[in-house]
């Protein structure tokens, strides 16, 4: 069977992680969603939260499962028996990290491969980061994130403005 897994904070997931899990699920037999669980990363979300929200985006799609993970990812991939990663990347500067990333993977165990799945253009310059900021700041991020990360995100921060 043709597993791959796609690793990430998710804090929140957009619609440039949603594009890139709808179409990784179109090539694999199965795809595992990995939210990252780091004590020390200061997340909006905890764990359990975006893990809701991930299974709620994810819902209509029998081969994704949703998986939190506390320790190296390799170790998931291991336990999972699953040899490929995947990782979406928007600009030059996502290439650079990204690639850094794979080559620690790599070392760490030279049987799991990491894919990188280009980002369609429509959410080119979408990141997590700057939809926190956007929610904080009372701005229209309605457009940039999936209808549970929407909620969950107005009941944070108490909405945002629309300009009538
Ligand atoms: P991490 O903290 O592990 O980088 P993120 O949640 O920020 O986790 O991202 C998970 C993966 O999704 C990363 O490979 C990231 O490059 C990718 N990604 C983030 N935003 C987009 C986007 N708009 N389009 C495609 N891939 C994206």
């Amino acid at each position: 069977m043709n597993k791959a897994i796609f690793p990430g904070s998710f804090d929140p997931p957009t619609n440039g992680h949603l594009n890139v899990i709808q179409r990784a699920a179109c090539i694999f037999d199965e795809l595992l969603v990995v939210i990252a669980v780091n004590q020390d990363k200061g997340y909006l979300f905890d764990s359990r939260k975006r893990e809701e929200i991930m299974k709620e985006m994810t819902r209509d799609m029998p081969n994704v499962s949703v998986h939190l993970w506390d320790r190296l990812i390799v170790d998931f991939c291991v336990e999972k028996n699953v040899r490929l990663m995947l990782r979406g990347v928007r600009a030059l500067a996502d290439f650079n990290y990204e690639f850094e990333l794979s080559m620690i993977n790599r070392q760490l165990n030279e049987n799991i491969e990491t894919l990188f799945i280009p980002t369609d253009q429509k959410y080119f310059v979408l990141r997590s980061s700057a939809i926190k900021e956007l929610a904080q700041l009372g701005g229209d991020f309605s457009r940039m994130v999936p209808p549970p990360v929407e909620r969950a995100l107005n009941e944070k921060f108490g909405g945002y403005f629309r300009e009538t």
